[in-house]
Formats: C-alpha cells, sequence, structure tokens
C-alpha cells in the first residue's frame, strides 16, 4: 500500500510511495517524518510505534482477524470483555493523568511507566556515551540524568533520592521521592518529575536528531525556566504553594 506524501493524511511523512514493508524495514517510516509534530501526532506517533513492536508482514493475503478472539472470529461477547479490559488499572495512571503537566507530557510518563517506549534504541546512550540506550538508563542509570538530578535537588533544596540510587525503577523512585516532601509539595514535585523526565527525552532527540547538545548545567536552566512558564499560565493548579520552585 503506497504512502502518499500528496495526502493530508501524511503531511508529516517526506517519504512518497513507499510500500507498508519498505516503510517498515529498518523503521524507514521514522526516519521519513518531517517538520514539527503536533501533541496529537506526536501521540499518534507513539502509539503507531507501540503497534509496529508487534506487527509481522506475511506473503499471505491480507484478511481481517478480530484480535480479542482466539480464533479470529468477532462476537459481542469478546467486545464486552474488550471494554472492561480497557480499565486496566495502573498504580501510577492517577498520579500520571492528574498531574499538573501538559497532556502530551502526561502521556509521554505513561509510556515511560509502563516501560513502553518502544522508540528505536541507540546502541550508545548520546547522553552519556558510555552504556546502551533503553528506558531505563536513560532516565534512571545514564550520569547524565543522574547529574541533572543533582543539580535539581540542590536548587529544590529537599534531600530525596537521586534515580538509580537505590536500584530501583523509575515510577518506585518516583514514589520515593515525592515522600520526601511534604503533602502540598507532591503535586509540585510530580509536575517538575514529568518536566524533568520530558527534557531529558528532548534534549536526547536534539543530540540525535539536530546534532545539538547542552550540558546538565545548561538543562536545568532550562528546566528552570519552563517550570516559571507553568507558574504563570498555572500548570501547577490546585498545589497549595510553589515555594522555591
Ligand atoms: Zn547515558
Amino acid at each position: 500500500m503506497p504512502l502518499s506524501s500528496s495526502s493530508p493524511r501524511f503531511i508529516f511523512s517526506a517519504r512518497s510511495k513507499l510500500t507498508v514493508a519498505q516503510a517498515l524495514s529498518n523503521h524507514r517510516w521514522v526516519r521519513g517524518l518531517r517538520g514539527s509534530l503536533s501533541n496529537v501526532a506526536m501521540v499518534q506517533c507513539f502509539q503507531l510505534w507501540d503497534e509496529l513492536q508487534l506487527s509481522n508482514l506475511s506473503q499471505e493475503p491480507d484478511t481481517i482477524r478480530w484480535k480479542a478472539s482466539s480464533d479470529g472470529n468477532f462476537s459481542v461477547s469478546s467486545a464486552y470483555d474488550l471494554f472492561f479490559m480497557a480499565r486496566e488499572s495502573c498504580p501510577y495512571g492517577e498520579l500520571i493523568w492528574q498531574a499538573g503537566a501538559p497532556s502530551k507530557i502526561r502521556f509521554f510518563l505513561w509510556l515511560v511507566a509502563k516501560g513502553r517506549m518502544g522508540w528505536p534504541h541507540e546502541d550508545c546512550c548520546h547522553l552519556c556515551g558510555r552504556e546502551h540506550e533503553d528506558c531505563h538508563h536513560l532516565f534512571v542509570s545514564c550520569n547524565f540524568t543522574n547529574r541533572v538530578w543533582r543539580l535539581m535537588r540542590a536548587w529544590i533544596n529537599i534531600v530525596f533520592p537521586l534515580p538509580g540510587q537505590n536500584d530501583c525503577n523509575i515510577t518506585d523512585w518516583w514514589i520515593e521521592a515525592r515522600r520526601c516532601f511534604r503533602t502540598g509539595y507532591r503535586k509540585i514535585f510530580d509536575s517538575v518529575f514529568m518536566l524533568t523526565c520530558w527534557l531529558i527525552w528532548k534534549e536526547r532527540n536534539a543530540r540525535i536528531f539536530d546534532q545539538k547538545m547542552c550540558s546538565p548545567d545548561q538543562l536545568v536552566e532550562d528546566i528552570k525556566e519552563e517550570i516559571m512558564v507553568w507558574k504563570t499560565t498555572a500548570v501547577f493548579k490546585d498545589c497549595n504553594s510553589t515555594a522555591n520552585l
């Protein structure tokens, strides 16, 4: 099936006339993305990437298969079960979805928390240049990330564990760290946590796709600036005080 760049449905794709098989080969569809992705496009991109991890093309003719049934045939009971499956509970879901942060960042954190950041991993982390890049490394064990959080902790002036310090995953660390704050400040920390992860992710992308890089100190200055923007635009909703933040 050709992907036509002339169609408004493919406005972010620079590669025209690719078949699906060609687009999937070595993730050519990702390399063909162009322009600045909108929030909606970014969310769809993450979702599509996740979906494609589970797909395998074969030489057989296309058929329609209902994924919710083991035999591939649609049934009302399977659709009913699917409805309740969609309500799968996530222990961190409420914190993420109710946090004071733009929706694209909350969705991003949801993928990170679920370990479903299916973006193509680099052989070597572009932030520290030392280890293989994966979701856990990028947001927990990377030296660059650790340095950013060390600087953030010094600025916030509250003692909380650093990511990777207690050998736990990112969500366990987040929960442990937020407990170090008084109740009225925890939602602010949630926002700062999300923003910091988001800007670390953007720094990673800037290094790979734009050949631009900044130091942990510069990134922390960017985080502080963005926090000020969030304060003035009331992103920190329902918080008792923003204190030093
Ligand atoms: Zn690293």
